[in-house]
């Protein structure tokens, strides 16, 4: 069983995405977006509730809504489990994918 402990959910999960067809990761970021509880977060604001923006920790962060961080209730997120998420204020931060390539930046620069 060697190395079962340490999969990477974001990991597979990415790749699934990545090598599903258009309909299917349509409908897993559909699926996703409906588990999104950033609506309900201190920080979302007016502008991100009027862009209907969610799912940041897929789809990036907001391309133009400006904030300040007041909070951030991903790690309470059902995605957070469905994508292994270790990372928090997507919105401003970017996306999981974005926020661990500038960690192993920073790592070994
Ligand atoms: S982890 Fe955060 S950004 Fe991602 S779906 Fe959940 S609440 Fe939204
Ligand atoms: S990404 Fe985090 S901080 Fe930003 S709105 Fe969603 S839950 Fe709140």
């Amino acid at each position: 069983m060697k190395g079962w402990c340490c999969v990477d959910r974001f990991e597979e999960f990415l790749q699934k995405l990545t090598t599903m067809d258009e309909t299917g990761s349509a409908r897993l970021i559909a699926e996703q977006k409906d588990l999104c509880v950033c609506s309900g977060c201190p920080t979302y604001n007016e502008c991100m509730r009027e862009k209907y923006e969610q799912l940041y920790c897929i789809i990036g962060r907001s391309p133009t809504c400006t904030f300040e961080k007041k909070g951030c209730i991903c790690p309470t997120c059902p995605v957070k489990d469905v994508a292994g998420l270790q990372k928090a204020y997507h919105c401003i931060r970017g996306t999981e994918q974005e926020q661990r390539s500038t960690t192993t930046v920073k790592k070994t620069a």
